[in-house]
């Protein structure tokens, strides 16, 4: 990866076709065996020092593939934000993943106070080809539309949760969405269910953990949050539900970090 990042580097400043040559950055040579050539839309790499790992000539992109970017993009988000989420985000976005959101779905977000720190900080972005808004997740992506059905599509194989930090309570909370994941996972770890049921995946996460279940508001809700209990009871080292009469993505900061607290 850092290679790759050198060898475009190094490849932006030159003049496309003409072969250039430098002391290798790889096996260290100084002879000038390290050949780099820029076409339209690939660079050439080859080390004529045996052994070098450059050997038998690499090609790459010239401009960066959209995982190498948005590989770089994760870090930056687990710097910045000191989360120790160890998965890579981003392996698998949709290949028109843009962080330029329209005004609708902008609004959309921030009516759920989703504010730019958070779409920032889950790096949530949108897909023009398929209107729909792009919730990266550790393998994969889900997808929400507005304007068609279902409303959101889950590209992902594992579960979506809030990014992780060593500072909130153990316990975990379920919701139902991942609008409701971000705004919880700001007090306390949480996993957005996508639905109300929990896959055995979740089931098998969630031995001998202490869960809270926070569904939305509605029948679907209430019910769901039973059959949970029910469910993981003598799995999970306990468990108790939280019952609101709106959705928890529908509170704001101050009201959440006291349902919490008073649960
Ligand atoms: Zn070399």
């Amino acid at each position: 990866m850092k290679h790759k990042e050198k060898l475009r580097a190094l490849a932006e400043k030159q003049e496309p076709n003409i072969q250039y040559r430098y002391n290798c950055f790889v096996c260290n040579d100084t002879k000038g065996r390290l050949y780099i050539k820029k076409t339209g839309s690939k660079i050439l790499v080859k080390c004529f020092n045996d052994g070098c790992r450059f050997e038998n000539g690499t090609v790459l992109n010239a401009e960066p593939t959209y995982q190498d970017t948005y590989q770089k993009a994760t870090r930056q988000v687990q710097d910045k934000y000191q989360t120790s989420q160890s998965d890579v985000y981003f392996k698998t976005l949709p290949d028109d993943y843009s962080q330029t959101i329209p005004k609708d779905y902008k609004r959309y977000l921030l009516s759920l106070y989703i504010s730019d720190y958070l779409i920032d900080k889950y790096q949530i972005g949108y897909s023009n080809r398929t209107d729909r808004l792009v919730f990266p997740a550790s393998d994969g992506y889900l997808a929400r539309s507005n304007h068609s059905k279902p409303k959101w599509l889950n590209y992902t194989n594992t579960f979506y949760q809030s990014l992780y930090r060593k500072d909130l309570p153990a316990r975990i909370f379920l919701v139902e969405d991942p609008i409701s994941c971000i705004r919880v996972g700001e007090h306390a770890q949480t996993i957005a269910l996508l639905g109300t049921s929990c896959s055995k995946n979740l089931k098998q996460y969630l031995r001998n953990k202490d869960v809270s279940v926070w569904l939305d508001g509605d029948v679907a809700g209430i019910k769901g949050a039973l059959k949970l209990k029910k469910d993981l009871t003598g799995v999970s080292n306990s468990v108790s539900i939280i019952h609101t009469d709106e959705d928890p993505k529908k509170y704001n900061d101050k009201n959440i970090a006291e349902i919490i607290r008073c649960s």
